[in-house]
């Protein structure tokens, strides 16, 4: 005969009425130890509570959007007699010793011995939802893993999504069809000079951005991860301590993916608490078009940032320490973009650095040195684009003992293992090219190892691209890499000059080279 009993919200940490936002079982129906029966929603957190116990839904207690605690009653189980071990749910006990021991749901009580009590557990939690951090939760999620996921922002995403790829992109298309309409000229359709609403420039990108944010959260609930909104930093090696709008919390784990990604470098000493000193986050906010802009860096977020602010009527000038622009490319596919940009940009130094900035009330006032190096100028806005620094210090990393380099990075095995064992690294945090797509290779390979397979990333195959007019995209070794290298190859080069495609689009700059 089956003993009815009460099933109750289990011990979730410090949350207190939590919404009730899906209920996943009804009257009647039949529940296996460690199904999910609801899924709560608290500005932070999203979880499922379990039963441990098998059975058959004798009567529900609560329905959706009611608001639960620890303790509040859920439903009432005729239950078969199966309990599964370990489970939050609070119900007769009786452990069945035959029942699969299986990872714990999140929230749930730590369970081996070597972890601490958290408020949270996790099978596998990721540290970071950039590009690398959500494709490595979404897979190992997929995977059959018990995922959480840890952001500090409000939305997922990281800096691609948010302040980086996504509203550059935005931006540039924007940037081309400006550029496409005056060159229609040549074709002749001409088109009056574009009249650019800011504000309006700026909703569509941000538009953007919210509708792929969003689309993340949704693509977390769908897998079951659930999602800390807080700023996680390593307690020990096998416990992470958060600070969120709720006070700090810890979550202890069997495995952390570290994908904390990096943040843009300042260079000291310029006035970075005037806001027309900017980075690209700032440059990306698009507060107004410059008259007279200056770029430090003629790499690839200077360039594109560049393109951009071009196209909406800055004047622009880029200014580079190395003898060319993007300066780990082979020169000569570098060259048909300087050609270009040189004619419609103010001014291009190479060899050339800002060693002081000005705050004035006219302007910000740049010194230059180098082998192009100007008289000071006055310039409306500037943007510092000289590279990005891993976050590796900024996670607290020794209480874990985890190895960080001088300089930020996290070094890490072919397994994207770091030193301390059950902690890994994927994206700009470790070595390789700060692209989102590399991240998210990382991130792919390392769930499935995690689950088991055989997850591999190609180091040699990383395609790059920069996004300017035109475009300058690569993949695998430059040629003056195959020559430093010593190895012997031969190159293959077609112009677009004699491509009747390049020639009916007036894109005939440039070429394609293959080693
Ligand atoms: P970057 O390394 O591409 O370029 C920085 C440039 O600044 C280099 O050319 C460097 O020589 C120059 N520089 C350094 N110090 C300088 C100084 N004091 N004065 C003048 N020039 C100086 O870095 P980034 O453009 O800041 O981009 C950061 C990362 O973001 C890159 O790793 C890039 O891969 C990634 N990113 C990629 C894309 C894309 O794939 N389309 C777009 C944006 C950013």
């Amino acid at each position: 005969m089956p003993i009815p009993i009460e099933i109750k919200v289990p011990d979730i940490g410090d949350f207190k009425d939590i919404e009730i936002i899906e209920i996943l079982v009804k009257p009647g129906g039949s529940l296996k130890a460690e199904q999910s029966l609801i899924v709560l929603e608290s500005d932070k957190a999203t979880m499922e509570v379990p039963t441990e116990v098998a059975g058959v839904v004798k009567e529900l207690k609560v329905k959706l959007g009611d608001k639960v605690s620890q303790g509040s009653l859920i439903l009432l189980l005729d239950a078969a007699g199966q309990i599964a071990s370990p489970a939050p749910a609070i119900a007769s006990p009786g452990a069945n010793k035959d029942a699969p021991l299986q990872p714990p749901p999140t929230p749930s009580i730590a369970t081996p011995s070597t972890k601490p009590s958290a408020d949270f557990d996790a099978e596998v939690v990721v540290l970071g939802a950039g590009p690398g951090g959500y494709t490595a939760a979404f897979r190992a999620a997929d995977l059959g893993k018990k995922v959480t996921l840890i952001e500090r922002y409000e939305t997922l995403g990281g800096v691609c999504l948010n302040v980086g790829c996504i509203p550059s992109k935005a931006l540039l298309h924007t940037a081309k069809v400006i550029a496409d309409a005056a060159d229609a000229a040549h074709h002749g359709v001409t088109f009056g000079a574009p009249k650019i609403d800011l504000p309006e420039v700026r909703k569509f990108k941000e538009s953007v951005v919210g509708k792929l944010t969003k689309g993340l959260s949704g693509l977390a609930k769908q897998r079951k991860v659930t999602v800390i909104q807080g700023n996680a930093k390593f307690a020990s090696p096998k416990s992470l301590s958060i600070e969120t709008k709720d006070g700090v919390k810890t979550l202890s784990f069997d495995n952390c993916i570290i994908a904390a990604g990096s943040q843009a470098v300042k260079l000291p000493g310029f006035p970075w608490d005037d806001p027309r000193l900017m980075d690209s986050t700032d440059a990306l906010l698009l507060q107004d078009i410059p008259k007279r802009m200056l770029i430090i860096g003629g790499g690839i977020i200077g360039l594109e940032m560049a393109t951009v602010y071009e196209a909406l009527g800055a004047k622009v000038s880029v200014v580079e320490l190395m003898p060319q622009l993007i300066p780990g490319a082979d020169p000569d596919i570098v060259k048909p973009l300087h050609k270009r940009i040189e004619k419609r940009y103010e001014k291009i130094y190479l060899k050339t650095k800002v060693t002081k900035i000005e705050a004035l009330k006219e302007g910000l006032k740049a010194h230059f040195e180098g082998e192009q190096a100007p008289e000071p100028q006055v310039y409306d806005r500037i943007l510092v684009a000289v590279g990005r620094r891993p976050n590796g210090k900024l996670i607290n990393a020794e209480a874990a003992g985890i190895t960080v380099n001088e300089r930020g990075f996290i070094p890490v095995d072919k397994q994207q293992r770091t030193n301390v064992p059950g902690i890994y690294a994927i994206g700009d945090v470790i070595k390789g090219p700060m692209l989102a797509h590399k991240a998210e290779d990382e991130g792919i390979a390392l769930a499935e190892i995690l689950a088991g397979q055989a997850g591999h990333v190609n180091y040699d195959v990383i395609p790059g691209v920069v996004y300017t007019s035109p475009e300058v995209a690569a993949v695998g070794k430059t040629e003056e890499e195959l020559k430093a290298a010593g190895v012997d190859y031969k190159a293959g080069k077609f112009l677009f000059l004699a491509n009747g495609r390049a020639k009916a689009n007036q894109t005939t700059d440039g070429f394609v080279k293959v080693l």
